[in-house]
């Protein structure tokens, strides 16, 4: 009857490891393993985490894996693919349709689909996700920012946000349904400190030799 979200598992040297656990019957359960990293680790690897999270969460018993997956998310997108022509959209995880900071993207692409059904049945054209509100890609940037340059501290990031008093307002910011007061309760909730060091480092970029200031 619990869902576990974000177990940490330990920070890598090229990541942070956590689990999720989500049982879907008294015995039957997706368990998930999940590194944020800038590089993909190799199957032998996750295996190795994954099996570490299936014995802590099935203890000695017996057990049977019933299916298993895996697969690579961008944590942002860096490249716009090219238009593919009239009556064509790109959509889905590869085109926008994930959230940078998270890799979520089951809602929002159903939220494009059914967007795009009425766009459709009142006689226009189908488009592809729609870029996020600036808010929304500045303060996605920066978390990646600082996750990057501080993986040691993530799991405290992300237990400062799932430790916010009204957890709708966690999952509003996660669901992209998110107020002005929820964005500002989100940022309260975080070490202001690491947040402002990654924005000023930020604002120096190297030009040549010299550094600039932007
Ligand atoms: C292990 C894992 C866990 C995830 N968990 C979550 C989660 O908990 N919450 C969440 O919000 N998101 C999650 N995601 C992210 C995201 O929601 C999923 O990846 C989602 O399935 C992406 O949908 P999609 O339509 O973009 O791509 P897909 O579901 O991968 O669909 C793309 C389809 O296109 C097909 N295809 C590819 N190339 C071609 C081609 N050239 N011609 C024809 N067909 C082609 C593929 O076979 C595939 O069927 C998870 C992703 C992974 C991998």
């Amino acid at each position: 009857t619990v869902a576990t979200l974000m177990d940490f598992a330990g920070c890598l040297d090229d990541g942070v490891l956590f689990h999720y656990v989500l049982p879907v019957s008294r015995t039957r359960a997706l368990i998930e393993t999940t590194v944020f990293g800038p590089r993909p680790l190799s199957t032998a690897r996750l295996t190795k985490y994954q099996n570490a999270a299936l014995d802590k969460a099935c203890g000695g018993h017996r057990r049977t894996i019933v299916r298993s997956e895996g697969g690579v998310l961008p944590m942002g997108m860096t490249q716009v693919a090219p238009p593919l022509g009239d009556g064509y959209a790109r959509a889905g995880v590869m085109s926008g349709g994930a959230r940078a900071s998270t890799g979520y993207a089951f809602q929002r692409i159903q939220r494009w689909a059914r967007d795009s059904a009425r766009v459709l049945s009142n006689g226009g054209g189908v488009t592809g996700h729609a870029a996020d509100p600036l808010i929304h890609r500045g303060m996605d940037q920066l978390f990646l920012r600082v996750v990057r340059s501080n993986p040691e501290g993530a799991a405290e990031l992300f237990l400062s946000i799932f430790g916010m008093h009204d957890p709708m307002r966690v999952i509003r910011f996660l669901t992209d349904s998110c107020s002005l007061s929820d964005y500002a309760a989100v940022i309260a909730s975080l070490p202001t400190g690491v947040f402002l060091r990654e924005m000023w480092s930020g604002m120096w970029t190297r030009s040549g030799n010299r550094l600039e200031f932007v």
